[in-house]
Parts: C-alpha cells; sequence; structure tokens
C-alpha cells in the first residue's frame, strides 16, 4: 500500500516536472528560422514598374553581406510605379513552382530593410503563395497576395512583421474572383517573398538596404504543444486506472483467499470446540453425558420432568466372572439399547460405574414408568456380548416443588427399593398420586 501510494507520487511528480520542462522548451527554447539574405541558395533579383508599362529602374548589387536595391522611380502612365527586391524561394528559373515552402507554423517576419539615401519611402512587405484551386502555375499574377504595406518608425530595425497581420490585397481579390472561402492570408506555398517600395512614391532615386527577412516561430505550435501534455496526463491517468484496477482485483482475491481461510479455520475451531465440549460433557467409556453434561437441563425451567434411575443388576459378578474389558464392552451395550430406545428428548447420563440417569422432560411420572417398563424388558431380553443375560432396576421420580437434589435422592430411593423388592423391577417414588 504504502509503495504504491509512493509509486503514484512519484509518477505525479515526474507528470508535472515533464509538464515545466515541456512550457519552459516551448517557451523559450524550440525555435525555427527561415532565413533569406545574400547567402540563402534562392535566386533574388531587383524588378520595377517596366513590365506593368512603367518606366521605373531598379538594380540589386550585394554590399559585403548585404543587398543593396538601387531604385530610380520615374513618372509613366503607370499609376503604381514601384522597385521590389524578390526572393523565388519556390521557383525555377522559369519562374515556374517548383518547391512551394509551407511557412504557415511560422508566426513573425523580420524584414531588416531600410532606406539609406536622402529620400525616405514606406515598404510593402508581400508573401506570395500558390494555391491550385485559383492558382496557374505560368500565370504569377494568380499568386496569392499576401502583403502589408507600412512605415518604418524613427529606429525600428527590424521591422517584426506578425504573419497574421498580412492580409490579402482586395484588388487582387476583385481581379481574380477569388472565392470568399480563400480570400484569407496562406503561408502553406510560399512561392516568392518580396520587399518592395510603398504605395504612391514620389519620383526620385531611393536606395534600400536590405540584409535580410527572417522568419521565425516556434517548432511546435501551442495547439500541438497542449495536445502532447494533455494527451500525456489523460494517458498516465488511463494506465493508472488500469494498474489500480489490477491492483484491487489481486487484493480482493487475496481477501477472499483469507476470508475463505478463516472461514476454513473457524470451522475446525467449531467442530475442535464441540469436541472439547464432547470431552467435557460426555463419559468417553460409553458416550453417555457425564455430570457436568446434564447441568443445563437441571437449570432449564422445565415444569414438568421425570427422573429415571437406571443401576445394573448384579454387575459385579458379571466384572469378575467375564473380566473388565467384557463388562466395558457390556456398559457400552447398554446406553447404545437405551439411547435407542428412549426419545429424542430424553436425556441418558452416566451417574456412576453403572448406575445411569435417564431425564425425561416434559414427561409425566405415568408415562416415564410405561417408559421404564418397557426398557427394563428391553434390557432382560438383550443378549449382550457373549450372549451374556443381564437386567437392571429402575427407581423413578416425578419433580414437584422441590431441588434437583432431593429429586435426585427419592428416585435414589425408589431404585433402592426395587433392588430391595428382588431387583428388574421399576419402582416409583411415592409422593406422586399415579392416578
Ligand atoms: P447390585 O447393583 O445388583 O446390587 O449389584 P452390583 O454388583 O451391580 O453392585 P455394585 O453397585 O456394588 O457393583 C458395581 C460394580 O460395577 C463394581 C464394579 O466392578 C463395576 N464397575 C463400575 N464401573 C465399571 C466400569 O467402568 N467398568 C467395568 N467393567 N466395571 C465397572
Ligand atoms: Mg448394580
Ligand atoms: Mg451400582
Amino acid at each position: 500500500m504504502m509503495q504504491t501510494e509512493k509509486f503514484d507520487n512519484i509518477v505525479i511528480l515526474a507528470l508535472i516536472s515533464l509538464t515545466f520542462v515541456v512550457i519552459g522548451l516551448h517557451s523559450f527554447s524550440l525555435n525555427k528560422t527561415f532565413t533569406l539574405d545574400t547567402k540563402s541558395p534562392y535566386r533574388t533579383f531587383a524588378i520595377s514598374d517596366t513590365a506593368n508599362g512603367g518606366k521605373s529602374k531598379a538594380s540589386l548589387h550585394t554590399k559585403g553581406n548585404k543587398y543593396l536595391l538601387d531604385c530610380h522611380i520615374i513618372e509613366s502612365d503607370y499609376a503604381w510605379p514601384f522597385c521590389e527586391i524578390t526572393f523565388s524561394i519556390g521557383v525555377d528559373a522559369h519562374n515556374m513552382p517548383s518547391q512551394p515552402i509551407d511557412l504557415s507554423s511560422y508566426s513573425t517576419a523580420h524584414v531588416y530593410a531600410k532606406y539609406i539615401g536622402e529620400n525616405k519611402a514606406s515598404f510593402r512587405f508581400q508573401v506570395r503563395s500558390y494555391n491550385q484551386n485559383y492558382s496557374l502555375p505560368n500565370d504569377d499574377s494568380t499568386w496569392k497576395y499576401n502583403g502589408i504595406e507600412y512605415w518604418p518608425r524613427k529606429n525600428q530595425y527590424p521591422v517584426d512583421i506578425p504573419l497574421n497581420a498580412m492580409q490579402v490585397a482586395t484588388w487582387w481579390l476583385w481581379e481574380k474572383e477569388i472565392p470568399i472561402e480563400y480570400a484569407g492570408p496562406e503561408f502553406d506555398q510560399v512561392l516568392v517573398v518580396e520587399v518592395a517600395t510603398g504605395n504612391s512614391i514620389s519620383p526620385g532615386h531611393y536606395q534600400i538596404e536590405i540584409d535580410k527577412v527572417e522568419f521565425t516561430g516556434k517548432v511546435f505550435t501551442n495547439k500541438q504543444v497542449f495536445t502532447f501534455i494533455i494527451a500525456m496526463w489523460v494517458f498516465t491517468a488511463i494506465i493508472g486506472l488500469i494498474m489500480n484496477l489490477y491492483r484491487s482485483k489481486a487484493k480482493l482475491k487475496n481477501a477472499e483467499q483469507r476470508a475463505f481461510e478463516l472461514k476454513q479455520l473457524n470451522r475446525l475451531l467449531n467442530v475442535e470446540s464441540q469436541e472439547l465440549k464432547d470431552l467435557a460433557e460426555r463419559d468417553p467409556l460409553t458416550g453417555a453425558l457425564n455430570r457436568k453434561g446434564i447441568e443445563h437441563i437441571f437449570t432449564n425451567e422445565i415444569k414438568v420432568m421425570s427422573l429415571m434411575f437406571i443401576d445394573i443388576d448384579h454387575f459385579k459378578p458379571l466384572n469378575d466372572r467375564y473380566g473388565h474389558n467384557i463388562g466395558d464392552i457390556i456398559l457400552k451395550d447398554f446406553v447404545k439399547l437405551i439411547s435407542e430406545n428412549c426419545r429424542t428428548s430424553d436425556f441418558l447420563a452416566r451417574w456412576g460405574g453403572e448406575e445411569f440417569l435417564l431425564i425425561c422432560p416434559n414427561t409425566k411420572v405415568l408415562e416415564a414408568n410405561e417408559l421404564a417398563e418397557d426398557l427394563r424388558q428391553l434390557i432382560a431380553e438383550h443378549n449382550f456380548v457373549q450372549n451374556i443375560k443381564l437386567t437392571a432396576s429402575f427407581g423413578l421420580a416425578q419433580k414437584e416443588n422441590e431441588t434437583i437434589a432431593e429429586l435426585i435422592e427419592r428416585a435414589d430411593v425408589a431404585l433402592y427399593t426395587a433392588k430391595a423388592q428382588g431387583r428388574n423391577k421399576v419402582i416409583v417414588s411415592n409422593n406422586v398420586d399415579l392416578l
């Protein structure tokens, strides 16, 4: 019991520790980064509005490990002049989608770009994504414009852009008639990342230094981490419950086994105590009750009761002639004969050597007299061991307003009278009016 409780505590402590470790790891490390800079393997180039019929000029240079976008915004018929640095991360040399990159698990884009010349303007940051439901591989205008326009504040470098702050360009949604279910930003199949000059830029010469664009995120999402933690607790709880079930089943089995053993032991003790009781209350030779064995009958308040003293006639000569062993066998036989021929409600006790007391509860002496006569005849007719014949004398008394000792005394006197009158006789104590 103590052992398993200790084990449970250890498991719970381990779970709590593991939960903290997981949350800590998730919060303070397990970050991932996707970097676009001069060292990244993607094709990076400058474009301007010339593709749209404009006249602006853009060129890209590297300065150390930074890019420098040199931009001349020139007025033309095209209303939205711009310069732009393009990172082709998911397209091949022919501008066809080849290996779209999944940035959906990143949370923030850090844009390290600043105007370094005289002229300053706003920025447009765009992530172009592909979706076969509305995109065509050979038409880059069908690639979604996930973007944001911003003015960097003074000394704000880099500018950290939460990806969920980006929006899909509404003109593009309108122009491509994008169904509403695809109207939101998507970052799972990114082809191109763009940093461009912002809206309504004035004509002039602009220089933009781009150190890098960095996407950061957590290796695991909050949802994954908390799902993992909950799963871990639930799983452990289930295992614990199953183990507990098995434990209590085993315990129950043990308890049942013990109960069974105790029951067996109890039965054994009962048998033993019965044997002890018999030993204390029965005469070992004949199996008849002894004096102690009839005590409880006398203490019982039996209203009507008759008592029968039975003494074998001339037993001593039999003993002398056939020996003590034969005498014993005769005594046993004698008890058996009387027991089998009295009523189950009667109690037979060995009072002394070859003297017996038959107690007949709820029996008037008249009735007891009949029983005694029957027994006397049976004894006289019975063939004992070695065909030995014998008789017995009976002294009867019915309980009156007297003590047990007085009752026994009267029966004894009656027996004495039977002996005196020649034995093999039933004599009733004269106190009682037989009629
Ligand atoms: P009666 O009663 O007719 O006057 O003559 P009795 O010979 O039966 O007289 P008594 O009561 O004097 O004799 C009892 C004899 O019973 C004495 C003894 O040898 C014998 N006896 C007593 N207890 C036992 C016993 O446990 N085993 C055997 N074999 N004999 C016993
Ligand atoms: Mg006798
Ligand atoms: Mg005697």
